[in-house]
């Protein structure tokens, strides 16, 4: 069988709050259960949308907590997280030998053009990229031209496309509905999505856990798992930490932030056995845990799909316990 191994695969945009905390704790204690692997990657292709300082966050956070990746490259002695502004060319050879396997195309169309056809399909706009009509010799000759391109994904029309959520269950969504997302930017570098899945693959990943807003691009990921072949994950999607009934915690607000909470007073194994339970319940009702005991009863069947809400008072409480 293969071996569990996850990935905690932030995108440097913010500061950990509780519920990107959750997520790594979830990824950690499923590889652990199975005695597998638990990896950290920095998903940082998007320079823009970065914060200065929001990387040696997420680092020291995973370390505070006890959350310990098992591999990466060597940084004295230590391993540092993968990161994968460092591994730019590779995704360019991908992309490429996914257009030959029939999964991508170029596209040479320019914003004019998208603008054009978003004009006129108003709110429902989706991209029908005529580039994908190009003969060989066509798309050749505008290469040769060195004309800018981008490579897009190309999606099969009229098809139902599923997958097992280990927490939503069976999810159906109709290809149409999906659109022919970039891949590799002009400028060479790979869109976040496309980078995800190629690393996901290289890294051996067998359960993907995020955010359940990913529920329904999935199909867009697992189309690129089947065309080049490979086995797509497992799926564990899980549903926000919210501030209250109506808001989702943001990193951009500073939410329930876990060095402002560490700061205050709380204790990181407090924060780690409150955060547990946050949207996963154990067989018993017994409430504290250390985290070798949430490795050995963790089970994602007993993920919950409601959204949970982050309560300052039970962490209160359960801090004064430790
Ligand atoms: N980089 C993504 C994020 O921070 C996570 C995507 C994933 O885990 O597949 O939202």
């Amino acid at each position: 069988m293969k071996k569990t191994r996850t990935r905690f695969a932030p995108s440097p945009t913010g500061y950990m709050h509780i519920g990107n905390l959750r997520t790594a704790l979830f990824e950690y204690l499923i590889a652990k259960h199975d005695d597998g692997d638990f990896l950290l990657r920095i998903e940082d292709t998007d320079q823009e949308r970065q914060v200065e300082g929001a990387v040696e966050i997420i680092y020291d956070t995973l370390k505070t907590c006890g959350l310990n990746w098992d591999e990466g490259p060597d940084i004295g002695g230590d391993f540092g997280p993968y990161i994968q502004s460092e591994r730019l060319p590779m995704y360019k050879g991908y992309a490429e030998k996914l257009i030959e396997l029939g999964g991508a195309h170029y596209c040479f169309c320019k914003e004019e053009d998208l603008e054009k056809q978003r004009a006129e399909q108003g709110d429902s706009f989706k991209f029908d990229d005529p580039c994908k009509y190009l003969y060989q010799d066509e798309i050749q000759a505008k290469l040769d031209a060195g004309e800018p391109y981008v490579i897009r994904q190309t999606i099969p029309e009229h098809v139902m496309t599923s997958y097992e959520d280990q927490v939503y269950g069976t999810i159906d969504v109709d290809a149409d509905d999906l659109d022919e997302q970039v891949l590799l930017k002009s400028d060479g570098y790979p869109t976040y999505n496309f980078a995800n899945v190629i690393d996901d693959h290289q890294m051996e990943i067998s359960h993907v856990v995020r955010g359940n807003e990913y529920l329904s691009s999935t199909p867009k990921y697992n189309m690129l798992y089947d065309a080049y072949g490979w086995e797509r994950p497992t799926y564990v999607h899980v549903p926000p930490v919210m501030k209250d009934e109506k808001h989702k915690l943001s990193k951009r607000n500073g939410d329930a932030s876990f060095q402002d909470l560490v700061a205050k007073g709380y204790l990181p194994e407090a924060i780690i056995n409150y955060i547990a339970l946050l949207g996963w319940s154990p067989e018993t009702d017994e409430e504290i845990y250390s985290l070798d005991e949430l490795v050995k009863i963790f089970d994602i069947h007993r993920i919950s799909k409601r959204p949970a809400i982050f309560d300052i008072e039970k962490l209160t409480w359960m801090n004064g316990v430790y």
